[in-house]
C-alpha cells in the first residue's frame, strides 16, 4: 500500500538507508543518495551477485567498462534509434508522463500535492480519479478525500489540502469534454521520447561531440567481446559479466529509487553455440521439457536449456538474499517479445506499489554481436576447433539437410527471398569450418530495485510495551544476514563499569576485522536493540557482568547471542564468536 511505502521511505531516511539527492537544495528528479547503511546494503549486494556470477564460476569473467564510449555503439544497438518511450503531456496540466503509465483515469483534472510524512517527505500525486461527465465538483471533491484518506492512511501524515487543477476547465468539463479515448484524459498525442542522457566528449561542445551517458551497461560487454575472448583464452559456452552504473532520463521517474534516472545494473552476458553448431558436435539439441535437470549444463544443450538454467541460476540467487518467496515470473508473449528476442522472462517481485519487474532474463540470439560487427566491420566471429572437425565428418546431403531445416523455419516470404536464401547458405558455410557469431543469454537486474525489493520485503511492525506500560510500534528490518548492512551490534551491558566497556571494545575489535560492526554504549540495552532492530542488524552481542567472571569461572568470557529474529538469546564463548557468526553472515 502507499502507507507502508511511506513508511519505507522514511525508514530509509531516518536510518540512512536512502536520502533525496541534492536536499537541501529541493532535491533533484529521480536521483537518489545511499547513506551509510544504505551503501553497505548496496555493496553487499554488489558482491553477493559478483561472487555468484563470477567467482564462484569457472566460465564466467568480469569487467568493469566504461561509461562513456563512442557514440558508434549506441547506433549499432539500436538504442539512437529506438530506444524511446512514448510520451504524453496533459493538456491540463503540462505533465509529462510515459504513455503507458497512464491509467484511464490519471493525468485527467485533478491531483493532490502530497501528503507530508511526518519526516518531512512529500510524494506529488495524482489522484486516479475521473471527473465524470456531469458530475458536481463537489461530489468529486469528496470522492477524491476518501481515495486519499483511503491510500495515504494515517502514517503519511495528513494530507495537505486538496488541489484542484485548473478549476475553471473542471468546471467545464462539468458539462462535456471529449477524453482521450484510449487514456480517458485530456493527453496529448503520444509521441516517442529518446532516453538516453545526452553529454559531450570533447572541447568543442557541438554536435560532433555528441555521446551518451551509457543506458545499459550490456552493450561495453558486446563491444570488449573479443577483448576478453582474446586475452582470456575461454571456449564457449561462457560469460562475461559486469556490475556499473547506467543512466535513463524516465519520463517519470516514480515509486522512490524503483525508477531512477541514475541506477546501477548488473548484467551478464552469457555467449553459446548457435542451436545448429551443438547439433552437428553432439547429433542432437537438447531442448527444453517440464522438470529438466538444469543443475549441470550439459554439452548439448540448446539455447532454450541455457534459457531455463540461467532463470533458475537467478531464482536461487534471489533465494539466498531473501527474496524467494516474493518472487513470479511474466514469460513475455510473441507480441511482447523485441523483434530479435527469441524469449524472456521477467522476474517479478511484490512491492508496497505491486508487483513489478526486478531483472530480465533475454535470450537475444546473435542480434548484438552480428549488429556489432556490421557496425564496426571488425569480426567477432569465434573459431571452433571441435565444430570443424565434426562438421568435418558430414556428407554433403547432410550439411543439405540442416540447411533445409533452417530455411523451412523461416517465414515463407523469407524463404523466397533470395538474399536471405544466400545469407543463411553464406552463414553455414563459415560454420562448416567451425565460425560463428556467438548468440547469447542475457540476466540483466537492477542494483538499486534489489536494494528496495529487499527493504521492502524485510520491513516489519510489531507492538511493544516499554517499561512505563506504553505501547510502542517497533520497526524490524529482517533483512537476510548475507545482505545486511550492521552484521553485529556489540553492547557493554552498562557503559558506566569500565571492565564492562574494555571487554566490549575488546569483541569489537575481534569481530570489525571480518564483518560489518556496530558499537554502542548509549541508551538501555532494549532501547539499543531496538535501534539495531530497525537498521536490519541480525545479531547481537551483550558483555555482561558474567563475561567478566562476576558471576563464576564458567561464565567467565562468554557473552549473550542474540538472534534478531527470533529473538533468542544464548551464551557463546567470545573464541567461538567469529567461528558461529562467519557463515551465517556471508
Ligand atoms: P522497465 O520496463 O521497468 O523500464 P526495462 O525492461 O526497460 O525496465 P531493462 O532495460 O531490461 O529494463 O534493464 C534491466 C534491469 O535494469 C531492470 O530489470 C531493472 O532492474 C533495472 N532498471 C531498468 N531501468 C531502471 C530504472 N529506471 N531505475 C532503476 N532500475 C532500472
Amino acid at each position: 500500500s502507499i502507507a507502508q511505502m511511506e513508511k519505507i521511505v522514511s525508514l530509509c531516511k531516518r536510518r540512512g538507508f536512502i536520502y533525496q539527492s541534492s536536499e537541501i537544495y529541493g532535491g533533484c528528479g529521480g536521483v537518489w543518495d545511499y547513506g551509510p547503511l544504505g551503501a553497505e546494503l548496496k555493496r553487499n549486494l554488489r558482491t553477493a551477485w559478483w561472487n555468484t556470477m563470477t567467482r564462484e564460476r569457472e566460465d564466467v569473467l568480469g569487467l568493469d567498462a566504461s561509461i562513456l564510449m563512442n557514440p558508434a555503439i549506441w547506433k549499432a544497438s539500436g538504442h539512437v534509434d529506438t530506444f524511446a518511450d512514448l510520451m504524453r503531456e496533459c493538456s491540463l496540466t503540462n505533465k509529462r508522463v510515459r504513455a503507458d503509465h497512464v491509467e484511464p483515469q490519471d493525468g485527467v483534472v485533478m491531483k493532490y500535492s502530497g501528503a507530508t510524512s511526518p519526516t518531512g517527505w512529500r510524494w506529488d500525486r495524482t489522484v486516479s480519479a475521473l471527473l465524470k461527465n456531469g458530475e458536481h465538483i463537489e461530489s468529486f471533491r469528496k470522492r477524491i478525500r476518501a481515495l486519499i484518506a483511503q491510500n495515504a492512511g494515517e502514517a503519511a501524515g495528513k494530507p495537505e489540502e486538496i488541489e484542484l487543477l485548473n478549476e475553471e476547465k473542471i468546471d467545464a468539463v462539468n458539462g462535456s469534454v471529449d477524453f482521450h479515448p484510449e487514456t480517458g484524459g485530456a493527453l496529448g498525442e503520444a509521441r516517442p521520447f529518446n532516453l538516453m542522457l545526452k553529454t559531450y566528449l570533447g572541447p568543442t561542445a557541438t554536435e560532433a561531440d555528441v555521446t551518451y551517458l551509457r543506458p545499459e551497461t550490456a552493450q561495453a560487454i558486446f563491444a570488449q567481446f573479443k577483448n576478453v575472448y582474446d586475452s582470456s583464452r575461454v571456449k564457449v559456452p561462457f560469460g562475461i559479466g559486469q556490475i556499473g552504473k547506467a543512466f535513463r532520463n524516465e519520463v517519470t521517474p516514480k515509486n522512490f529509487t524503483f525508477r531512477s534516472r541514475e541506477f546501477e545494473q548488473m548484467e551478464l552476458e552469457f555467449f553459446i553455440k548457435p542451436d545448429e553448431a551443438v547439433e552437428i558436435i553432439s547429433g542432437e539439441v537438447m531442448a527444453w521439457s517440464e522438470g529438466a535437470d538444469l543443475s549441470e549444463p550439459k554439452p548439448n544443450w540448446g539455447w532454450q536449456m541455457w534459457h531455463r538454467y540461467w532463470v533458475d541460476q537467478r531464482t536461487k540467487f534471489y533465494e539466498g538474499i531473501g527474496l524467494g518467496d516474493v518472487l513470479e515470473y511474466y514469460w513475455q508473449t510473441p507480441a511482447d517479445l523485441a523483434h530479435y528476442a527469441r524469449a524472456c522472462v521477467d522476474i517479478l517481485c511484490e512491492f508496497p506499489f505491486g508487483t513489478e519487474e526486478l531483472e530480465g532474463i533475454a535470450a537475444r540470439g546473435d542480434f548484438d554481436l552480428s549488429q556489432h560487427q556490421k557496425h564496426s566491420t571488425k569480426s567477432l566471429e569465434v573459431f571452433d576447433e571441435e565444430l570443424k572437425t565434426a562438421a568435418a565428418k558430414l556428407t554433403p546431403e547432410q550439411k543439405e539437410a540442416l540447411i533445409q531445416k533452417k530455411l523451412q523455419s523461416l517465414p515463407q516470404a523469407m524463404q523466397i527471398d533470395t538474399d536471405v536464401v544466400t545469407q543463411w547458405r553464406t552463414w553455414f558455410e563459415r560454420l562448416f569450418k567451425g565460425n560463428y557469431v556467438p548468440h547469447v543469454i542475457e540476466p540483466s537486474a537492477g542494483l538499486d530495485r534489489m536494494a528496495l525489493a529487499v527493504i521492502a520485503k524485510a520491513f516489519s511492525e510489531t507492538e511493544k510495551v516499554d517499561e512505563k506500560g506504553k505501547k510502542e510500534v517497533i520497526t524490524v528490518l529482517r533483512l537476510h544476514p548475507r545482505v545486511a548492512p550492521v552484521k553485529v551490534g556489540v553492547f557493554p551491558l552498562l557503559k558506566n563499569k569500565p571492565e564492562l566497556v574494555a571487554k566490549a571494545r575488546e569483541v569489537y575489535a575481534l569481530l570489525k576485522k571480518h564483518m560489518n560492526c556496530f558499537y554502542d554504549e548509549t541508551a538501555s540495552i532494549g532501547r539499543r536493540y531496538a535501534r539495531q532492530d530497525e537498521a536490519g542488524t541480525p545479531f547481537g552481542v551483550t558483555i555482561d557482568f558474567e563475561t567478566c567472571g562476576e558471576k563464576g569461572p564458567e561464565l567467565a568470557d562468554t557473552v549473550t547471542l542474540r538472534h534478531r529474529d527470533s529473538g533468542e538469546q544464548e551464551r557463546v564463548k567470545i573464541s567461538d564468536l567469529l567461528g558461529k557468526l562467519l557463515p551465517l553472515v556471508s
